[in-house]
């Protein structure tokens, strides 16, 4: 069972709502949506634009819609990350007149052009947040689309199959338990680099696994030129370009290998 990785509102810069939710005691299950719209597909290697996206959602929904906040329960984006939006018991919006209270609302951020094909972070994440309001939200065990029970595409074609399906966890992603080696947690999406000194718990977790495997550096959280040192002296001992940037491959290899 993997931890939810949430995204609070505070660490999202949400604006706060502009009138009380509606309490929610339980729902059916949980509803699945896309943007609708086209999705940049530059959002899969820069998790801050994940974070402009919500909040240009959010702006829409408010400000268009009129709505007191954005109407997602959570929102689910390619790094496994789940951004909280109205949370625990609040009736959400998204899912339609009459329908809210029957189902929290979940999105994947893909559209209908540009990223259309949900990553396996995204669908991790959706499972991730299914999870959490089964346990901590009173939800049941229903899984279907915005377009159950209400006229519209959404969730979009490949992510509404997906949850015809069940919406299982994707092969080998971690917590499956399945077998075969260790597989690497998922990329931060973003580059590991030094100068300038990167720092964050993206850092620290990859320093944590170097040490693991038995190299010399501090578990600091700040990637300088002693993370840099070890890292291209790893990537020559894996065969791969020793530019000492932990990229997708070395990230994989960090664990993997
Ligand atoms: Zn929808
Ligand atoms: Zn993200």
């Amino acid at each position: 069972m993997v931890a939810i990785d949430l995204v609070l509102r505070r660490d999202w810069n949400a604006r706060a709502p502009r009138g009380d939710y509606t309490q929610l005691d339980s729902t059916k299950g949980v509803k699945v949506h896309y943007t609708g719209g086209r999705v940049d597909e530059a959002i899969v290697g820069d998790h801050g634009r994940c974070a402009a996206l919500v909040r240009s959602i959010q702006a829409h929904h408010m400000d268009g819609n009129g709505w007191i906040d954005i109407g997602y329960s959570y929102v689910a984006c390619p790094h496994r990350k789940v951004f909280e939006g109205r949370g625990l018991h609040h009736l959400p919006a998204a899912n339609g007149p009459g329908l809210n209270a029957g189902h929290y609302a979940v999105l994947g951020l893909v559209g209908n052009s540009g990223l259309v094909r949900p990553p396996d972070g995204i669908l991790h994440a959706v499972v991730d947040a299914i999870e959490f309001v089964r346990k901590n939200g009173s939800a049941g065990k229903e899984i279907k689309g915005h377009r159950d029970g209400y006229a519209t595409d959404c969730p979009g074609e490949p992510l509404y199959a997906w949850v015809r399906r069940g919406a299982p966890r994707p092969a080998g992603g971690g917590d499956d338990g399945g077998g075969g080696g260790p597989t690497a947690p998922p990329f931060p999406g973003r580059l590991l680099s030094y100068p300038p000194v990167t720092r964050g718990q993206d850092v620290r977790t990859w320093q944590t696994q170097m040490r693991r495997r038995g190299w010399e550096l501090a578990v600091d959280g700040a990637y300088g030129p002693e993370s840099r040192e070890v890292c291209r002296s790893f990537q020559r001992q894996q065969n791969v370009s020793d530019d000492g940037i932990v990229g997708p491959i070395t990230w994989r290899l960090t664990w993997e290998a």
